[in-house]
């Protein structure tokens, strides 16, 4: 949709934003509201990749104790407000983390007991039957109940918000077209020249086309997941569900000391789905059908070949923690992101008017907003 090839190559914009997925957006977004002239530079037609692969899940409750679980607050809050504006239904709010072992609801209450747990609280297992239509197997324990979430249904969520912000906040949308340099005042583009005083590089888990040397320094793999479209089970879920396996893979939860004695029995109980990386979210969009995944495999270049065993072991975490069936599988797809053991998101500076972003903890749609806030504050001297 570029608009006018006049315009974008005779204007000088005050920033120009490389990668339109939920990252990139959100600093086109966050200038363009501070008055800022902003022009967005994604290859494809609009984002395809992890951005809307995603659950399209807000999670608060769960992040990095401290400024990750900071962020994702400030995140919540930014797009709960822009959603409306931008024609983005919400459709849940809130998360159920169903316990099905005495040492999962010790994780539990160790969590509450920190300052993440404002808010939340722990269900006994009738009232997690109560407010989910009576999921839950013989051995569930009780539930984490968080009010601080919500979900939106990516696929439609992310263009919406192009649109938005191309429509109402006259953000300069280049589509289809590669950025090849990203240096200011001049950024080389296949449709030609663009000029702007400062530039926000978020080029997800390219991480060869702009600064790839700069890139390798942080060790950076991808990591490839894979989830599923399961048909309407028959009821309307209160929230976004979660299950055990998730309070040894979220880092707010993961890193409590009472986290390592459930980690210890899960991994003696369900050792495949550790090597699958699988734990378990489900959301359900507004027809019913449910969201459900997900695993993770590392590597270099990882393929598109996904292990069935991963899609199996999804499958069984689900019968698991819900004590039902799962319904038929109706879509399957794979996506994959930026990782780094040691940050969930870099801010590299190549030079004083650039700035090279990249979330590396799998936590984009979560996290996004909080860091556009901060790299612009620091990139355009903004208080
Ligand atoms: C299956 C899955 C489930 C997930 N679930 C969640 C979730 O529920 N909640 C959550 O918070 N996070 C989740 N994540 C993580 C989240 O989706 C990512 O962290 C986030 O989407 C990263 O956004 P991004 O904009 O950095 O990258 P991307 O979405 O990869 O976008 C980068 C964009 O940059 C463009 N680009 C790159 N280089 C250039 C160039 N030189 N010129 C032009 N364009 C370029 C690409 O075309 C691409 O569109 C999930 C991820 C996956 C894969």
């Amino acid at each position: 949709m570029p608009g006018g090839m006049a315009d974008f190559m005779t204007k000088q914009y005050d920033l120009a934003v490389v990668g339109g997925g939920v990252l990139g957006l959100a600093h086109a977004i966050t200038a363009a509201r501070r008055g800022y002239s902003v022009v967005l530079i994604e290859r494809e037609r609009h984002a395809n990749g992890a951005s809307i692969r995603n659950f399209g899940f807000i999670t608060v409750t769960g992040q990095e104790r401290g400024h990750s679980w900071s962020l994702a607050r400030r995140t919540r809050d930014v797009w709960a407000d822009i959603a409306p504006e931008a024609k983005i239904p919400i459709e849940h709010r809130g998360l159920y983390l169903s316990a099905r072992s005495p040492e999962a609801i010790a994780v539990i209450e160790a969590f509450l007991q920190t300052e993440m747990g404002e808010g939340c609280r722990l269900l006994s297992p009738g009232e997690f039957r109560d407010e989910t239509h009576g999921l839950g197997g013989d051995d569930l324990h009780g539930a984490l109940y968080s009010p601080h979430e919500i979900r939106m249904e990516s696929r439609d969520a992310i263009p919406l918000l192009a649109r938005w912000a191309q429509e109402t906040l006259g953000i300069t949308m280049l589509t289809e077209t590669v950025a090849f340099s990203s240096l200011p005042p001049r950024i080389e583009t296949s449709r030609g020249a663009v000029e702007a005083r400062h530039v926000v590089v978020c080029p997800g888990d390219d991480f060869s086309t702009l600064w790839p040397d700069r890139i390798a320094s942080y060790n950076l793999r991808r990591c490839r997941l894979s989830m599923l479209r399961l048909a309407d089970p028959g009821f309307r879920l209160p929230g976004a569900l979660m299950s055990d396996l998730s309070l040894t893979r979220y880092t707010g939860y993961a890193a409590l000391p009472e986290a390592s004695v459930l980690k210890a029995k899960l991994l003696a109980e369900q050792p495949r789905h550790y090597d699958n990386g699988v734990h378990l979210i489900v959301a359900q969009g507004a027809d019913g059908s449910l969201i459900v995944g997900d695993s993770h495999h590392y590597d270099d270049l990882p393929g598109p070949f996904a292990p069935a065993s991963a899609e199996h072991d999804i499958l069984d975490e689900y019968v698991r923690a819900f004590g039902r069936a799962a319904p038929a599988v109706l879509e399957r797809w794979v996506g994959t992101y930026a990782s780094a053991s040691d940050r969930t998101y870099l801010v590299d500076t190549p030079t004083d008017d650039v700035r090279l972003v990249i979330v590396t903890g799998g936590t984009g749609a979560s996290t996004s907003f909080g860091i556009a806030e901060e790299v612009l504050n620091s990139l355009m001297g903004d208080a």
